[in-house]
């Protein structure tokens, strides 16, 4: 393409490349400090059972409060934090804040709910992942049944055999694991029947246009029979309309996670979400 843009293009085209190298470079640098500067935030976003309509859980979404950016997105710094390593402090400080956020509810008098943190390829090949996960659990004081870890697919196959001893390993701590964004990956059904996991996320590209779509309608479908034929429990992601959440209730899908029913918000209203609920489950 820079072959038939004239010289002024091309020159253009390269100052904007430098700056967003020179831009990366910077936010790696801040990325370096912000744990300590206290710049990440977690929010939590509600996963609803749709039989119920009572949140369960929530996942732990991390944001970075940067100090001239503002509040940022984990796909603005995630890979660059996966890139520099960085990730596993930052993934280490998530464990951590999550599990005592929890705990933090449950000793507060609500009814336990499960906290989803999201694990990330480097994360999971840090050969301390066991030890900072049992570590987390142990400086929280929260029980391992409550926490559960998100994986990708594409994060498990780029080496099966290793990647299912790990998960069996954690597993075997009482935790429970679950695989992230299944359809956008390539594991093979027989792959996915050794996965020692509890539940599978169906993508939100597969969401997003289920109402006109029946591609995607079929392809929501197949996913929630064969989690249900493997024994798991299924979740939907990014559920934004009445209609998506239909669809998903009449093919049986077993939960649900969206901005219909809640965007990530701050602990403090989470806090008053499972209030609200336990009031309405005594009266
Ligand atoms: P994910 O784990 O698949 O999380 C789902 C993403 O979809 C979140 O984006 C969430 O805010 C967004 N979402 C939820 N409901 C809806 C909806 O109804 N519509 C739409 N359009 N989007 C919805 P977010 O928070 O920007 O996170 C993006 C990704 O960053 C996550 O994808 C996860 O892979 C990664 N991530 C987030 N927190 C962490 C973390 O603590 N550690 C690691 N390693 N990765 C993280
Ligand atoms: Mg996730
Ligand atoms: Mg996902
Ligand atoms: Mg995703």
């Amino acid at each position: 393409r820079a072959k038939d843009t004239g010289k002024n293009n091309v020159q253009f085209y390269t100052m904007e490349m430098n700056a967003s190298l020179e831009e990366k470079l910077e936010l790696m640098d801040g990325l370096r400090t912000a744990l300590a500067e206290e710049q990440f935030r977690i929010y939590y976003q509600p996963k609803v059972s749709l039989d119920t309509g009572m949140v369960f859980g929530v996942e732990a979404l991390l944001r970075w409060q940067h100090p001239v950016r503002g509040m940022m997105a984990p796909d603005q710094f995630i890979p660059l934090a996966e890139e520099s390593g960085a990730i596993v402090s930052i993934g280490e400080w998530v464990l951590l804040t999550a599990c005592r956020q929890a705990r933090a509810w449950q000793l507060g008098g609500l009814a336990p709910v499960t906290i989803s943190v999201n694990v990330s390829a480097r994360q999971f090949d840090d050969a301390r992942l066991v030890m900072r996960v049992q570590r987390a659990l142990e400086l929280s004081g929260l029980a391992p049944q409550w926490l559960e870890l998100e994986v990708t697919e594409s994060l498990i196959m780029r080496d099966l055999q290793q990647a299912i001893a790990k998960m069996r390993e954690l597993k075997a701590m009482g935790i429970s694991l679950s695989i992230d964004d299944f359809g956008t990956g390539y594991s093979s059904l027989a792959a996915l029947k050794s996965f020692p996991i509890s539940s599978l996320k169906i993508d939100k590209s597969f969401i997003r246009d289920l109402d006109v779509s029946s591609d995607d309608q079929a392809i929501a479908r197949a996913i929630i029979s064969l989690s249900h034929q493997l024994q798991l429990r299924v979740i939907a992601e990014g559920v934004e309309t009445v209609q998506q959440r239909s669809f998903l209730q009449d093919s049986g899908c077993d939960d649900m996670q969206g901005y219909l029913f809640s965007r990530p918000v701050m602990p403090e209203q989470i806090q008053g979400m499972l209030e609200a609920q336990g009031e309405a489950l005594s009266t």
